[in-house]
């Protein structure tokens, strides 16, 4: 069966990073429009408890907010759509939790957050954006140095005035001044996933106001770029004047007058760094323009056999009624947008452009956490998520002993787990749940836990999550030995980047993708947004060794299935096609392909 229901979702991430929170704090214009629900709540009940913490205010204020947003994670229904008869009905539901769900119903925010975002200056909020200063240490400099903005922390960092606070020292100095500079980069980008939200909610409300219009997003977004420095809009139309005026009075967008023209309306989202362009065409040079704006400065310079590029022939191609049309002139396939960077087309090309992968193409899904470890939903609800999703298998795959921090799996546990599994497959067939672990790379390159207890799973899939302090050479050969392990089945993961906020570890792509190829092991295309990883301009090279990528959400919770769609997005700019996907695989050939993997790890 077709997979369905499966939109994209913004929160792609467990991490609690006031940035995010930031981003979706609701301002007087989002709040009429957006509407509160689970993701957008939680958000809002845990940036209080960071503003509370930076604060100073009692621990037990605190906790209220942190153990109402535990709760809402939980919880698999809407909270905002329950009476509050049903409210009350929800097993172990707190009277403090059923008061801020009241207090949200009729002011749509929490009192508390504003007071506190009353009482902290914007610079001392831009602080708590810097990576490694949690709102503790952001107090600190705050109160003990006087530090109000990201200006004066470098200063302060500078003369060496940072590291002789308490709980700070030498080491902590320089790496606040490497992370300012890292962040500096960052500013003025945003998650794909949170840039989507954004630029859906416009197009949406300027199709429903200009139905005649022909409009379509072009650029990054039509790319489908991992991270995103601005959302631009196409639209063709003879009279520009209304949707200039309409888009002036837009609430979620602001207009800057120094840089907008007659064909081009400028501006900004009001609550996050992204840039807005809505681009005016006429109608006539709509498909031409639709070329000229989404492909990447490279794509357009395409050298083709007739001598000229690609944009020559854009621009002489009038009268076209498609993209298709253009590209047929310039004897080319019709590339898809993700492809339009000027890195992978002619390599798919020369493949014979076969179709990328789509959604629909997968059959199970491979990465995902339960409550055993540090999911947010239980193992049958992951399960039940994911066959709502239409997908026929799952691999379970909780965090390995040694990653404790994430409630990692002591063997007792794993045992209990593959009983429960057991149980739960006798009930489902002929859906499959596979038992996997995502199992910690240790610093030495080994796996987690003996090769008799490797050897009870169905699929391992190894991931390095500590000791990320590591040389080119030592991260290269921490993972070739783990490719090597002939437990593993697929490669999380592989640099441990997490976009806009920490580069990844630095590894040698050419021969960790010709290790997998040696042994036979899967390399995951991980699929949150923070992560994207590998990184789709390995996939090419990927594909020319013969090693599959499965797309995988890492699922902690039942929404993060939805991150599947940025796995498939990136997978396709770098030319991936369901013949190369793992997770592409029918229940059957999966059952087929691990048990045969199995067989040559164990050594009888
Ligand atoms: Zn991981
Ligand atoms: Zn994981």
């Amino acid at each position: 069966m077709a997979p369905s229901l499966r939109g994209p979702q913004i929160r792609g991430s467990r991490n609690d990073d006031p940035k995010l929170a930031r981003k979706l704090l609701p301002c007087q214009a989002r709040k009429n429009l957006i509407a509160l629900d689970n993701t957008k709540i939680i958000e809002l009940l845990r940036t209080t408890a960071t503003l509370l913490t930076l604060h100073d205010a009692n621990p037990f204020q605190i906790k209220h907010y942190l153990n109402a947003a535990l709760f809402l994670e939980k919880l698999n229904q809407e909270v905002m759509s329950l009476n509050p008869e049903e409210l009350s009905h929800l097993p172990g539901i707190s009277q403090g939790l059923i008061a801020l769900i009241e207090e949200l119903s009729t002011t749509k925010t929490l009192p508390r957050l504003q007071e506190l975002q009353a009482e902290t200056p914007a610079g001392v909020w831009d602080m708590l954006d810097v990576p490694g200063l949690g709102p503790k240490k952001v107090r600190a400099l705050w109160k003990e140095l006087g530090i109000q903005n990201l200006a004066e922390l470098k200063e302060a960092c500078q003369s060496g005035q940072v590291e002789k606070l308490p709980g700070f020292g030498k080491k902590t100095q320089e790496t606040i001044l490497n992370n300012l500079s890292e962040q500096a980069q960052y500013q003025q980008l945003v998650h794909y996933a949170t840039a989507l939200q954004c630029a859906t909610l416009l197009e949406a409300a300027c199709k429903k106001e200009f139905p005649s219009f022909m409009m379509t997003l072009v650029g990054e977004m039509r790319r489908k770029v991992e991270v995103i420095s601005n959302i631009q809009l196409l639209v063709a139309s003879t009279e520009v004047l209304p949707i200039m005026n309409w888009l002036s009075s837009y609430p979620l967008i602001r207009q800057e007058k120094s840089i907008s023209g007659p064909f081009a309306w400028r501006g900004h989202w009001v609550d996050n760094p992204l840039a807005i362009q809505v681009l005016f065409c006429k109608p006539d040079d709509f498909y031409q323009q639709l070329v000229m704006q989404t492909g990447s400065p490279q794509h357009l310079v395409l050298a083709l056999p007739s001598g000229q590029v690609l944009g020559e022939v854009v621009t002489q191609a009038n009268g076209v009624t498609s993209e298709a049309d253009i590209y047929q002139a310039a004897n080319l396939p019709s590339i898809p947008p993700e492809l339009r960077e000027g890195l992978v087309e002619q390599t798919w090309i020369a493949a014979g452009a076969p179709p990328l992968v789509e959604l629909a193409d997968l059959q199970g899904v491979l990465h995902v956490h339960t409550t055993y470890s540090d999911g947010r939903n239980s193992l049958e609800d992951m399960v039940t998520s994911c066959q709502n999703l239409g997908y026929s298998y799952i691999g379970i795959t909780d965090h390995s002993q040694t990653a404790a921090y994430a409630g990692g799996l002591r063997p007792h546990t794993v045992h209990e787990q593959h009983q429960h599994i057991d149980q739960l497959n006798q009930q489902l067939a002929p859906f499959k749940i596979f038992k996997g672990i995502e199992s910690d790379i240790l610093p030495d390159g080994n796996l987690d836990y003996p090769d008799e207890m490797l050897a009870q799973f169905d699929f391992i899939i190894s991931s390095i999550h500590s000791g990320l302090n590591m040389s080119q050479s030592e991260a290269t050969e921490r993972l070739i030995k783990a490719i090597s392990n002939p437990f593993t089945t697929i490669l999380g993961h592989p640099t441990g980047r997490l976009l806009l906020k920490r580069k990844g570890y630095l590894i040698d792509h050419q021969a960790v993708i010709d290790a997998c190829a040696a042994h036979g092991v899967v390399m995951e295309m991980n699929a949150n947004p923070w992560r994207l990883d590998m990184d789709w301009r390995w996939v090419p090279y990927a594909l020319q060794k013969g090693v599959k990528l499965s797309i995988n959400p890492d699922a902690h919770s039942q929404r993060e299935f939805a991150n599947i769609l940025y796995g498939v997005e990136v997978g396709r700019k770098g030319g991936l096609t369901k013949g190369h996907t793992f997770n592409a695989f029918s229940r059957t050939e999966m059952e087929a392909y691990l048990q045969t993997r199995k067989a040559r790890a164990l050594p009888y």
